[in-house]
């Protein structure tokens, strides 16, 4: 239930504004000039604001896609991201999100079609490359998509671009409109993660791994090409028995003919924002295990870092290719 629902002027008579305020009858409405004055206010707790978030339909103005970070990526030479929409309806204790936006309301930017133009700006300049597009780097991109029907929207302007790709990244269990439309092969469901023990206690309001490899199986097996994202790692006591036994799991659960990617990423924090987020969480023994700083950067020592990625590459070859695996840095 969102108990508040505020609405930038420019678009209160926007239709998809209307569509989506359509399915929060009982919630009140307040007018606003701009978004960032209610996500951007000072003095917000990330940590209570979660419990109960507030919406925010929004214009967005520029930055529709923005080169992904460095080590963010698949294979391709360029790679781009977008987010439809700040912040997420789950509540994992790792999220980047907590310590990047001040404010846990959700915030959807209602003008899709921007989005479009900037894509296809973006893929015209890129013409000789391989292009890869990261749906929701600051949101989950599949999460909401009952109400903002986001990925529905844009599906279209990647079937006139076969040989562009796009990632929906997810720990959603959102089967559609994937399982009503044909396959389209440069689309990569991709999913994120964690051993079942790990996920229970820090994946908060997210479908269970055991749900999530339902859908996986269900959307390769209609066809559609699949990412597996085993990322952050997460190193604890009996992590390579944990970790074998959910790629293992994975791997004897899909048509392994599906599989697009894997990639594993480590479990890293610019050091800023590791100490805003220890500050929500100061008990979480996730932030209090072997963690070290380097070059600003809080993460696992390097030797964990490589001997769990090179643990679950090794465990990958033995059903994948090579030239599927992927390490992410960012
Ligand atoms: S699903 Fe992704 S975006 Fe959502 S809370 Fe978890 S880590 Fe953050």
């Amino acid at each position: 239930m969102i108990e508040t629902i505020y609405i930038e002027k420019k678009i209160k008579n926007h239709p998809r504004t209307k569509f989506i305020l359509n399915k929060f009858k009982k919630s009140r409405l307040l007018e606003i000039d701009k978004y960032t004055e209610i996500f951007n206010k000072r003095s917000q707790n990330f940590r209570i604001q979660k419990a109960n978030p507030n919406l925010i339909l929004a214009h967005k103005n520029d930055g529709f896609v923005l080169p992904a970070p460095e080590g963010f990526g698949i294979g391709s030479s360029e790679n781009f991201y977008f987010s439809h929409m700040f912040n997420c309806i789950y509540d994992c204790r790792y999220c980047f999100l907590q310590g990047m936006f001040s404010s846990a309301n959700y915030v959807i930017f209602v003008n899709f079609e921007d989005f479009d133009i900037s894509i296809k700006n973006v893929i015209n300049k890129n013409i000789n490359s391989k292009i890869t597009f990261f749906s929701g780097y600051d949101c989950d991109s599949l999460a909401l998509e009952n109400v903002t029907g986001f990925a529905k929207h844009i599906l279209p302007l990647f079937k006139q671009y076969p040989e562009v790709d796009i990632e929906f990244r997810t720990k959603s269990i959102q089967r559609e409109p994937f399982m009503s439309i044909e396959p389209m092969k440069n689309v990569i469901m991709a999913y994120s993660l964690m051993p079942d023990l790990m996920s229970s206690s820090l994946d908060n309001k997210v479908p269970s791994i055991s749900k999530r490899i339902k859908v996986i199986s269900d959307l390769a097996s209609k066809g559609w090409k699949i990412g597996l994202r085993f990322d952050p790692l997460i190193y604890g006591q009996d992590w390579k028995f944990l970790y074998e036994n959910l790629l293992e799991k994975v791997y004897n659960s899909i048509p392994l003919e599906s599989i697009h990617s894997v990639s594993v990423g480590p479990l890293r924090f610019p050091k800023k924002m590791f100490k805003d987020i220890f500050k929500l969480y100061p008990k979480e023994p996730l932030f209090t295990g072997p963690l070290s700083n380097s070059k600003d950067i809080i993460s696992y020592d390097m030797k964990i870092e490589e001997e769990m990625s090179v643990f679950c590459k090794n465990l990958t070859l033995k059903y994948l290719d090579n030239s599927q695996f992927f390490r992410c840095f960012a």
